[in-house]
Parts: structure tokens; C-alpha cells; sequence
């Protein structure tokens, strides 16, 4: 193979990229980003790039110089337009046109936008890339209210930072609970709890019917009726994968491009990984899945760049997770949908404890919330399959060190 064309710039396409030499890939690798500057990391924009705690170097994924060091051609602030399948060619919005052996899509997703009026006025807020959280930083530092539209991953790491600077926060989410897509019962409410005590309102099963103001937001209408005072409304009602240049091209897709095992398309030509890979996957009981998750297109972009490089090898890695919010370390090991019991490990109470969600008596998945040791062990039993009971893991007297020990 000559040259492998990867469009998209974020964790999934330059890891790609990096673990191609890795696999010891000596051929032509480009690197198509639409986004302009050097590629970056995305959770430190709702934590501490957010908080002013990390600067415009640290949330670089790799050092510049890595780029030329490995001879990857990074095209950034240049969008792949089309692609040709029946001559490999990727038209690119500079007008040039790129012929590849295999063409990798790490399209990644964009924030799903606010379906209400005034969604357009100023101090609506998005937070997908830097040039968002660059505009958020600004302007927080003259907000006294803000309205989260979203508990999810974004609404909450935001409403947590907004909080310690002293900003009013009040969340409305369409959910009946926070993070219902991600999270256990007993962990939601926790969170929730949690928030709460720091000072947020939420507003569960309402949404956003009018954005108020002139020129720029100054209320928020609820679809009940409420209006809540803001300065500023922060979007984070999730994402849509960047599906559209695959569709064009008569790839299949639904809810993300759709890719086997091998995270190959419907033209074994291309492959798909990240954010926008709808994928099987394993350890999945609801059938296959898109991950919003670094570690997912991190390990995808690990075992497409073996597998392109001759050592086929399947994507099988235990899906996890991690969100910060406050003095808060939330893990996730494994997929909880799907599960229909869920056992405490540990007493909320103290802070630290796990969530142990099964389907029948199989796990599927681990919550835990500063307990990383249970963290680590659920990720071991998931990955090896090991037998655990909703009992053994419920009983704090078993350890799952030792357990773990005696079942390798
Ligand atoms: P993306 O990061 O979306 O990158 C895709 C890139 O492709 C984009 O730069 C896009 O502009 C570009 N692109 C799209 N179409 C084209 C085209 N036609 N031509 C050229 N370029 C194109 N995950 C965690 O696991 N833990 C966290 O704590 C966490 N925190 C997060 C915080 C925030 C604020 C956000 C937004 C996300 C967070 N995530 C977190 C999710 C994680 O960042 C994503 O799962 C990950 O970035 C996905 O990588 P990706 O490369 O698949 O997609
Ligand atoms: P998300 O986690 O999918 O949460 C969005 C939430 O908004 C969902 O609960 C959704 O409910 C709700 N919602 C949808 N439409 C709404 C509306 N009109 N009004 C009010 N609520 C509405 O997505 P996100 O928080 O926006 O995050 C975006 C992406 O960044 C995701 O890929 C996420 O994984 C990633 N991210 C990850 C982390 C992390 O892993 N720590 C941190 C930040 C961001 P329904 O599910 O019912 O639609």
C-alpha cells in the first residue's frame, strides 16, 4: 500500500495515524482537518482548559514537531468535499484532489443544535472545539446566570465549572434524570445530588421552547411555561455523527457509518473509527453502537492501523470512560444499556463507591466514582469474561483483587 488518507484530524484520526508507524507503515500518510491549528485534545475543554488550568500547548494531542518527525502530512483548515470510490480519489475544499489505497473516516460528530427559536442569538453557546471554549471562556467572565440545555456529559462538567467561579446555574433536561444515556439509576441520582448541593437547579423533562432577547440572550422560555432569567445558554444536548461524506459516496450508514468487526465500510477500500464508527461491538447487549469516547478511538485507531498494516486484528478492547466534575472522578468499564440490575459496592455517603450493573448474572458494566481499584478490576473481569454474581459484588468482604487473582 502507497498512501493511506485519513479525513479528520481529531483523537481517532491522528492516533490512526501515529499507530500506522507504529505497525511500522512506511508509505504516504495524509491527514485531511477541517479544523484549523494543531490537532487537540477535546475532554480538557469542559475541565481544566475550561477552568484555566491548562494552556493552549498542554491541550495539544501531540507535539508539533511529531508531525514532520513521522512524516505525516497533516492538512489542516482543509475539508475533504467527496470522494470519487471507482477512481480512490478524496476531493478537498483547496482544490486539490488525493488518490488513496485505503481512506480512513474519523469524521468524528458535531453538537446536535438547539431546535428553538433565538437558538442564533448571542451568549448561546456550543462546546465541541476549542474555538467554542475559547468564545465560552470570554464571555464567562461577565455571566452572573446561565441556563444548561442537556444534563449530559457537557452540561455537567460545565455546570460544575460554572459553579466554583460563582455563576448561577440551572440545567433542563428532557430526561426524567442526569446522564440517563450513560449512567445507572442509583449513579444519576448521586450526580444529581451532587450538583445540587454545589448549587445547581435542575429542571428534568422540560426543554427549551424560546431563547429571549434582543441581540442577545436574556431569558430562557421552558416548554411549561417557566421563564428563567440568563445571560448566557450552554448547549449540550448531544451530538450527530459526521455521516454526510460517507452518505454522498453510497457507503452505508444509519446512526454513524456502518463498519464491521475490522471497522471496514461497505467498500473494503474504506474504514471508519471514532465518534462516527457505528460499529459491533462485543461487549454490547442492545447490538451495535457508536462510542463517544477517547479510549474507543484510541483502541479502534490501534487495531485498524495492525490490521491495515497485515496483522488483522479485531477491535474487542472493554469500552471506559471517565468524567470530572467537581472534587468528583467518575469511571465507567463495559456498556450499561441494556443491564436490568444494578448493585452498590460501597455506601454513596462516604463518596466513593461503585455500581455494578448485570444483565441476568452476566456483567456488563462498572460505575465508580473514586474507587479506581474497582475500576481497574471491573475493566480485568470484563475483558477476560470472569464470573462475578451481583451478591460477590455487592459484598465489600470479597475482594476483587483476590478474586480476580484466583479466577486468572
Ligand atoms: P472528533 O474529535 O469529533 O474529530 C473529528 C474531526 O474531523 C473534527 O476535527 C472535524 O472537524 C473533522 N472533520 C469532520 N468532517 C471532516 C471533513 N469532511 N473533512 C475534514 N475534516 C473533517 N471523551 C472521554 O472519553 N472522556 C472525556 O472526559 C471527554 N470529554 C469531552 C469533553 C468535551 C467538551 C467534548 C466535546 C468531548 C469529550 N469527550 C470525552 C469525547 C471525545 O472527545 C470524543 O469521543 C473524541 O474526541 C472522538 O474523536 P474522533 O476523532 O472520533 O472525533
Ligand atoms: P449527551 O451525553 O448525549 O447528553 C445530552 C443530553 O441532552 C441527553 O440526556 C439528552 O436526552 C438531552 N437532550 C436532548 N435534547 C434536549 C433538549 N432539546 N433539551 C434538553 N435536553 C435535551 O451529550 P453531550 O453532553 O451534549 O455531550 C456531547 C458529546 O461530548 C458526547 O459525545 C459526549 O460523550 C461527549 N463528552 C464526553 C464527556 C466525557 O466522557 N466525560 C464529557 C463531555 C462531553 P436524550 O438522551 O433523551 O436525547
Amino acid at each position: 500500500m502507497e498512501r493511506i488518507v485519513i479525513v479528520g484530524a481529531g483523537q481517532a484520526g491522528v492516533q490512526c495515524a501515529i499507530s500506522l508507524r507504529d505497525e511500522g507503515f512506511a508509505g504516504q500518510i495524509v491527514v485531511v482537518g477541517e479544523e484549523p491549528g494543531w490537532p487537540y485534545q477535546r475532554p480538557p475543554l469542559s475541565k481544566a482548559y475550561l477552568l484555566g488550568k491548562m494552556d493552549d500547548e498542554g491541550i495539544l494531542l501531540r507535539a508539533p514537531s511529531l508531525y514532520a518527525d513521522l512524516r505525516i502530512d497533516l492538512r489542516a483548515g482543509v475539508r475533504a468535499q467527496a470522494i470519487e470510490r471507482s477512481s480512490q480519489r478524496l476531493q478537498l475544499s483547496d482544490g486539490d484532489a488525493l488518490a488513496y489505497d485505503h481512506l480512513v473516516l474519523a469524521t468524528g460528530a458535531r453538537q446536535r443544535p438547539l431546535p428553538a427559536p433565538g437558538a442564533e442569538l448571542d451568549g448561546v453557546a456550543s462546546l465541541r472545539t476549542l474555538a467554542d471554549a475559547k468564545a465560552l471562556m470570554a464571555r464567562m467572565g461577565h455571566v452572573r446566570r446561565a441556563v444548561v440545555a442537556g444534563a449530559g456529559f457537557i452540561g455537567l462538567e460545565f455546570a460544575a465549572v460554572a459553579r466554583a467561579q460563582g455563576i448561577e446555574v440551572t440545567v433542563v433536561e428532557l430526561a426524567e434524570r442526569a446522564l440517563a444515556r450513560a449512567l445507572s439509576l442509583p449513579m444519576s441520582y448521586f450526580f444529581e445530588e451532587r450538583h445540587r448541593a454545589w448549587g445547581s437547579h435542575f429542571h428534568f423533562h422540560r426543554s427549551v421552547l424560546d431563547v429571549r432577547g434582543v441581540g442577545a440572550v436574556e431569558a430562557v422560555e421552558l416548554d411549561d411555561g417557566e421563564v428563567v432569567p440568563a445571560d448566557l445558554l450552554v448547549v449540550g444536548i448531544g451530538v450527530l455523527p459526521n455521516i454526510e461524506l460517507a452518505e454522498a459516496a453510497g457507503l452505508a450508514t444509519g446512526n454513524g457509518i456502518v463498519v464491521d468487526e475490522r471497522l471496514t465500510s461497505s467498500d473494503p477500500a474504506i474504514s471508519a473509527l471514532g465518534d462516527v464508527a457505528l460499529h459491533p461491538n462485543r461487549f454490547s447487549v442492545t447490538g451495535p453502537v457508536r462510542l463517544e469516547a477517547v479510549q474507543n478511538a484510541v483502541d479502534q485507531a490501534r487495531a485498524l492501523a495492525a490490521s491495515l498494516t497485515g496483522k488483522p486484528k479485531l477491535y474487542d478492547a472493554v469500552p471506559w470512560f471517565w468524567s470530572d466534575q467537581g472534587d468528583l472522578k467518575l469511571q465507567m468499564a463495559g456498556l450499561a444499556a441494556g443491564h436490568d440490575s444494578a448493585v452498590l459496592r460501597g455506601d454513596p455517603a462516604s463518596g466513593a463507591f461503585s455500581v455494578f450493573c448485570f444483565k441476568g448474572e452476566r456483567l456488563l458494566a462498572c460505575e465508580s466514582v473514586n474507587r479506581p481499584a474497582d475500576h481497574m478490576a471491573a475493566r480485568r473481569m470484563l475483558q477476560a469474561g470472569l464470573p462475578i454474581t451481583p451478591e460477590q459484588a455487592a459484598d465489600e468482604q470479597v475482594s476483587l483483587k483476590t478474586f480476580l487473582t484466583a479466577r486468572a
